[in-house]
């Protein structure tokens, strides 16, 4: 049978390995298998989003509410920006994806060399050439010398950048942005912000100052990392009111499930659970610090809820990834990214602990 002649270079993107299937797997106890791969937060989430969620059970047979108002609100508060410069997506992916539709089909992407996988997998699909960058850390020099030649239609900026958790000072990105043209748009990718802005003020981007100062720019943010929502999958995109009409008419109706809007509603009101879920996250990542200056593995300074060991050619991180996994231990190999370095998200105190006993047995 033939397909869309556009699938034939497309690797099917590969998320963290599930719990479920290393039960399977390597038949060890889900309560022998500790997960951290994917960024989640490890604390969870607010009690008050498992209380909302009771409730909403009850009333499964209606359709979402599609307007959104109780999650926009609260977005608008939130980011000071009114609701029509809000777009709300099955998790940040679904609005990048309408970004490569409405701006990017058959154009070009800017990236940097290591970022977020699903920004070349979404620009496949419309037939769009990606461009990257050679350096491993964001360089806006290099980007803006390719965005002179190559005239990239869409220019992506993670930060802070996974999977490699450092993050653009703001100041400077602004500077870069105000020297893009009008009709190039700039995504801001803030997935970590929240970790970024904890700590360190000069990370620190507002997407109210963002879509002020530039009418070609999105700031993208999730539910899924600090927020602990990684399950419900909702994320958002905050811009000008005349690019986020645009991205509407790509949406798919009823895109946010009643319980996922609800739990994205409620965890918002607790701003104090992210918080302190973000204080003992940057407690416990000095952990990996110390043990990676112990072991002499290179680990990039991290503002994410996550850490990247780079090993030197005596270590293959892929060995040591699968080793993990037969042990119960998941954590995320950067190979595929031609990098031998694994990606661990700072998990609970315990977690941790299991983390530094399993790996010193392999190094
Ligand atoms: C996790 C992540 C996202 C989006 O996650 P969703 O679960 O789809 O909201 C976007 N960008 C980066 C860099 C991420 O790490």
């Amino acid at each position: 049978m033939k397909f869309n002649e556009k699938l034939k270079n497309i690797a099917t993107y590969e998320a963290g390995k599930p719990i479920e299937l290393v039960v399977r797997e390597f038949g060890i106890e889900p309560k022998d298998i500790v997960k951290l791969a994917s960024n989640e937060n490890p604390y969870g989430c607010s009690i008050k989003v498992q209380h909302a969620v009771d409730e909403i059970l009850s009333h499964m047979a209606i359709y979402p509410d599609d307007s959104m108002t109780k999650l926009k609100e609260g977005l608008s508060r939130r980011f000071d920006v009114a609701e029509d410069e809000l777009i709300i997506g099955s998790g940040s992916d679904q609005v990048i994806e309408f970004v490569m539709h409405a701006k990017a089909e058959g154009g070009k992407i800017l990236t940097n060399s290591v970022t977020f996988a699903m920004y070349e997998i979404y620009a496949k699909h419309v037939g769009a050439q990606v461009i990257k960058t050679k350096s491993l850390k964001h360089d806006l020099d290099e980007f803006y010398e390719l965005y002179k030649s190559e005239n990239p239609d869409v220019i992506f900026l993670c930060t802070p950048n996974n999977p490699t958790g450092d993050a653009i000072d703001a100041a400077v990105m602004m500077e870069f942005i105000a020297k893009i043209d009008s009709d190039t748009l700039v995504v801001v990718d803030g997935a970590y912000m929240e970790y970024a802005a904890f700590k360190n003020e000069a990370k620190k981007v507002t997407p109210k100052e963002l879509i002020k100062k530039f009418g070609n720019v999105i700031y993208l943010g999730t539910f899924s990392k600090a927020y602990g929502l990684g399950g419900m999958r909702v994320g958002y995109g905050i811009s000008r009111a005349a690019i986020i009409k645009e991205l509407y008419k790509l949406r798919p109706p009823f895109n946010i499930t009643t319980l996922s809007l609800e739990a994205a509603s409620v965890a918002l009101e607790d701003e104090a659970f992210v918080q302190e879920s973000i204080a003992l996250n940057f407690e416990e990542m000095k952990r990996y610090e110390e043990f990676a200056k112990e072991q002499k593995i290179d680990i990039i300074e991290s503002y994410t809820n996550f850490v990247t060991l780079c090993f030197d050619e005596t270590r293959d991180s892929t060995e040591i990834s699968d080793k993990l996994l037969r042990r119960g231990m998941i954590v995320r190999n950067l190979r595929g990214y031609g990098m031998n370095a694994i990606r661990v998200t700072v998990g609970t105190k315990d977690q941790n602990s299991r983390f530094f006993e399993l790996i010193s047995e392999l190094l």
